[in-house]
């Protein structure tokens, strides 16, 4: 099987480069959720000419879907002539804002020194070619296989999937018995295999104070010190803390093995856009920050929030006039999918036919669309495999290796293979 399998791969190398730049020259930047569509029906139809089954699902109503800006996803189907398990392949089309720094267009899809560079070229335009050309050279292959194979391309990872592969789940797109195996090429380097993420809180913590003149604070109660002596509080206590958290997941880089927390955002007292340029005369009488809590497997998710409580509640009782709200907005628990489980041991088998050598197993420091399929879909049989260099997704010259997406679809399309098949006899 792998003697013609690997051929057939490498005989499309020029094609797998040509796919990946026409989708890099799709602008899919998100936010706004430009091009989606386009995007889409160049995937759908080109999976349409080789046999699939194409289907376009807008998520209507989900946040930022408009008539200008249509959340349009596309799920392609191939059935085998017998039955046997769905091994599914998806990937995200939108990509971040190219930003600053560029010297080449990020959207131009240019090929030079064995690479394609453009925004979306690592984080995930070169893993979805190269998904795509392994199931292509698979079924010209393999045209008796068992089961069904799909591939997605989905909107809105980005910004959380809400309206990529959460409402897909929320349909039963990533639910058994439609799909067994999920695999999603997300650059975790073409070696590595990524077993889950970290867990997330987000929460916004706002101090309230009283307002008075600027020139009497005496009269007020400022918010902002309050929250002073939250953030005074934060790194005295809960930073060394957290510092002090390890984990057994293999999270990389090194220092996401801890726990983390970041204060994404500070905002106090009188907005100054109204005035620009006028200073607010005011003692502030709120104050808010947002924070963005990263755990780790051993800690449940009730402890994260009650060691911040714990401090605002202790400055509560000591602090005078110290009063607080504390709002959740996000929260998504740590995931981690064994290594046994079969669609592990399958890319596992792949990297080691390809590479000669055993993959490295890690977990992503941030989450990424595979809690959606858990928690919503309730599959667990799913990890992150794909070509491209971690470090590189949303920086400037973006680029992803012409021989690493390659390799990757061997992995792909030989992991494919056992899943579909089970185990070779020989
Ligand atoms: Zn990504």
């Amino acid at each position: 099987m792998i003697a013609t399998l690997f051929p057939a791969i490498d005989a499309r190398t020029d094609e797998l480069v040509a796919l990946t730049a026409d989708l890099i020259r799709f602008p899919t930047v998100n936010p706004p959720g430009e091009a989606y569509t386009p995007c889409a029906e160049y995937i759908g139809e080109r999976l349409r000419r080789r046999g699939f089954e194409v289907e376009y699902i807008r998520a209507e109503g989900t946040p930022g879907d408009n008539d200008r800006y249509p959340r349009t996803n596309i799920v392609a189907r191939f059935d085998g002539r017998t039955p046997g398990p769905t091994v599914h392949f998806n990937s995200h089309i939108d990509v971040v804002e190219a930003g600053e720094g560029w010297t080449v267009d990020p959207f131009g899809g240019e090929v030079k020194n064995g690479r394609v560079y453009g925004r979306g070229a690592c984080d995930m335009k070169g893993g979805l070619a190269a998904s795509i050309i392994a199931v292509e050279a698979y079924l010209q292959t393999s045209p008796d296989f068992p089961g069904a194979i799909e591939i997605s391309g989905t909107v809105d990872e980005e910004s959380g999937g809400f309206g990529g592969v959460a409402y897909l789940a929320g349909k039963g797109y990533f639910s058994r018995p439609r799909v067994d195996h999920v695999i999603i090429p997300e650059p975790l380097n073409k070696d590595r295999i990524c077993l889950g993420h970290r867990g997330v809180w987000w929460a916004e913590i706002e101090t309230r104070g009283k307002i008075a003149h600027g020139s009497m604070p005496f009269l007020g109660d400022s918010a902002i010190r309050h929250m002073g002596a939250v953030l005074n509080a934060f790194e005295d206590e809960l930073f060394p803390a957290l510092d002090q958290k390890q984990t057994r997941m293999p999270v990389v880089p090194e220092g996401a093995k801890r726990s983390t927390m970041n204060i994404n955002s500070i905002h106090g007292g009188q907005t100054e856009d109204f005035y620009p340029g006028l200073p607010a005369p005011n003692v502030p009488d709120s104050c808010r920050v947002v924070i963005d809590r990263r755990f780790l497997l051993e800690e449940s998710i009730d402890v994260v929030k009650s060691e911040v409580r714990g401090i605002l509640e202790r400055l509560k009782r000591d602090r005078p006039r110290f009063d607080y709200e504390m709002r959740d907005l996000m929260e998504v628990l740590p995931l981690m999918t064994e290594r046994d489980a079969p669609v592990a041991t399958a890319i596992a088998e792949g990297i080691r036919e390809v590479f000669g050598r055993d993959p490295e197993y890690v977990i992503s420091p941030g989450t990424y669309d595979q809690k959606h399929i858990a928690r919503i879909g309730h599959l667990h049989d799913c990890i992150a495999y794909g070509p491209g260099i971690l470090d590189l997704a949303h920086q400037a010259d973006e680029w992803v290796g012409i021989a690493d997406m390659v390799e990757s679809a061997k992995v792909m399309a030989l992991g494919l293979d056992l899943l579909l098949r089970g185990p070779r006899r020989n």
